[in-house]
């Protein structure tokens, strides 16, 4: 079935376009029309950042509790919860996640999210009372304003809550611009947020491409952007703010290290790190796409990840036994098989893997390639190259391992394979990435997640994830105040 979406989310309700553009969504498995979406215009994003001004400066929501505004979005979340099959297959068509982890990544892990901030919301305290010198000070947590959320398409319904669910529970208004590549599956948390009855222009969603998301970015109306993507779109995001001093979080780029040392168990190391390198067909950012192996076991590992790279199911992302599908585009694929050939011209070695895959003609396919002979500085081992594609780099000794795993312009994940978890810790204080994992893949919605050096400012996920949508302020009055 094809999915025409004919409007746009603005001011509380599905509205037609200024614009007669369309974005026209195919299949990255086959090709086919999965659906399209009006591309929104100039003129739209006017009228959606208006609508998020007014709810903000005048409408309920920001002066809410912020107890009531998670009641609220505990309703978006009913309204969704039951959505999840049709999610996790959306996205599916949209991205080619195949549809075993799309149901957990896709769908059930936004609905995790939004819940962790409903009970947050529950019970979070916005202000409290301090002494002072001169007197008590009120200090109160207010909601930053309107936010501009900009995010990508490798996992587009996940990074949208991530930024959604804490902004609107701090009580500020949101302009979101999906990917163009993935424009269908937020349709479904604007018709949760009309069903519900948010007050309109609390959520507005635009989506469109680069040039709309860069007026955005410098709309005089917004007063913060929340944006996950590159770190040369990063770059220039943050640039733009800064001329406003406007708030911003970035999520970007990642190149991670997974090491392994010289005690870990191999049954369980091996197989963790190959998951870690290739989730969502490697188009992950924190994807540990650097494998650290002790230079004494560097043979028997490379055979073992060879062999489960082999093992790895390539094909069509809607058929529950794939593990591994297209890459979201033609150009992406191109990146990576381009990256790949860089590989080889470096001088490193195609242990597996390496071109396109026979028999899918008509998807963007890359083979799962395994590169062997690799050094650090190697373009394959400093560059994102978002497909399952993965370096094996020797070393020698736990302070190799670490310098190597440092020796990265980026600084997001991670993780350390060791039969002793005391010694994984010691080693994961010494890795300069905002998460990292001993022995396992780590995720936890109660943990702030981000990125150190070019990998991102601020944070997402825990409580550290609603700061950023909050503005603290100071009020001194005198000292026979009693807070009521
Ligand atoms: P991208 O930077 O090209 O695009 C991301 C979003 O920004 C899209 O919506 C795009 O339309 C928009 N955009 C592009 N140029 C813009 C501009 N000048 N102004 C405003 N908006 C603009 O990234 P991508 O290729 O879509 O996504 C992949 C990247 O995202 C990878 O680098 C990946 O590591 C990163 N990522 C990071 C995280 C994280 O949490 N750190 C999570 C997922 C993806």
């Amino acid at each position: 079935m094809v999915i025409e979406r004919r409007e746009l989310f603005i001011d509380g309700a599905f509205t037609p376009s200024d614009s007669s553009e369309r974005i026209e969504v195919r299949s990255p498995a086959d090709g086919q029309i999965v659906g399209s979406v009006p591309e929104a215009n100039l003129t739209d994003l006017d009228r959606a950042v208006a609508a998020a001004r007014r709810a903000f400066d005048e409408g309920p929501w920001p002066r809410l509790t912020m107890a009531e505004r998670a009641e609220q979005l505990g309703r978006v979340h009913g309204e969704l919860n039951g959505r999840q099959a049709e999610l996790a297959a959306l996205v599916t068509e949209e991205v080619g996640t195949p549809i075993s982890f799309s149901t957990m990544v896709q769908a059930m892990v936004p609905m995790m999210f939004l819940d962790y901030y409903v009970n947050l919301g529950r019970t979070y305290a916005t202000e409290d009372v301090r002494p002072g010198m001169l007197g008590p000070s009120i200090v109160v947590q207010e909601p930053v304003g309107v936010v501009g959320a900009i995010v990508p398409w490798n996992y587009p319904f996940y990074l949208t809550l991530a930024k959604v669910a804490p902004a609107l529970l701090a009580g500020c208004t949101v302009v979101i611009k999906p990917a163009p590549e993935t424009p269908l599956d937020i349709y479904l948390l604007a018709e949760a947020v009309e069903a519900v009855g948010l007050p309109p222009g609390v959520l507005n969603v635009l989506p469109a491409g680069r040039e709309v998301g860069e007026a955005l970015v410098g709309h005089p109306g917004v007063d913060k952007i929340s944006f996950t993507g590159s770190t040369a779109t990063g770059r220039r995001i943050m640039g733009i703010c800064a001329e406003s001093v406007r708030r911003v979080t970035l999520e970007l780029g990642g190149k991670s290290a997974c090491i392994l040392l010289d005690d870990a168990d191999l049954d369980l190391a091996v197989p963790g790190a190959v998951q870690a390198a290739t989730l969502n067909s490697g188009q992950t950012c924190v994807a540990q796409t650097r494998l650290l192996v002790p230079r004494a076991r560097h043979d028997e590992v490379v055979e073992r990840v060879v062999a489960l790279f082999d093992a790895m199911v390539v094909g069509d992302p809607r058929d529950p036994t794939t593990t591994v599908g297209p890459m979201v585009s033609a150009r992406q694929q191109e990146r990576v098989l381009g990256y790949i050939d860089i590989g080889e011209r470096e001088g490193a070695k195609v242990a597996t893997g390496g071109g396109v895959p026979s028999g899918l003609a008509g998807g963007h396919y890359v083979e799962p390639t395994v590169f062997v002979g690799v050094d650090n500085g190697m373009r394959i081992a400093q560059e994102e190259i978002f497909g399952p594609v993965l370096a094996v780099i020797p070393y020698e000794g736990d302070d190799a391992a670490v310098q190597l795993a440092n020796d990265s312009i980026y600084g997001l994940s991670g993780a350390v394979w060791s039969g002793d978890t005391e010694r994984g810790v010691a080693l994961a204080r010494r890795i300069r990435t905002g998460s990292f994992a001993v022995n396992g893949l780590g995720m936890n919605l109660a943990a702030p997640f981000g990125g150190f050096k070019q990998s991102g400012i601020g944070r997402e996920l825990g409580p550290e994830g609603l700061a950023p949508y909050l503005e603290y302020k100071s009020i001194s009055v005198p000292g026979d105040y009693v807070a009521s």
